[in-house]
């Protein structure tokens, strides 16, 4: 009797098991390897994507998320011209701030 419950249990963790690695394998090859340096693919359909902190933003590689460290710079107005950064504070409901 009891083996028989444990036989069902191995088969259930068995099969966790297969789903995890199967996961984390396709993860693996769903576009997070590192590019070679000079393959980084910071341009896509001719925009290009950025990361961003309070007071720069830099490109980052559509492929790997690699930053392009070249390409850091700081915020060009706010909101960003260039990557949309927003450092005001979220308007909460306070009326009459989007009217002119
Ligand atoms: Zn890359
Ligand atoms: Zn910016």
């Amino acid at each position: 009797m009891k083996t028989k419950k444990m036989l069902g249990l191995a088969a259930i963790v068995a099969v966790i098991a297969l789903v995890v690695s199967c996961s984390m394998l396709s993860g693996l090859g769903g576009g997070n390897k590192p590019c070679d340096p000079d393959k980084h693919q910071f341009t896509k359909n001719g925009s290009k994507k950025y990361l961003f902190d309070q007071t720069h933003h830099w490109e980052t590689c559509f492929k790997c998320k690699a930053a392009n460290t070249s390409s850091r710079a700081a915020h060009s107005g706010n909101p960003c011209r260039v990557c949309g950064y927003d450092s005001r504070p979220p308007s909460g409901g306070g009326g009459g701030y989007s009217e002119r």
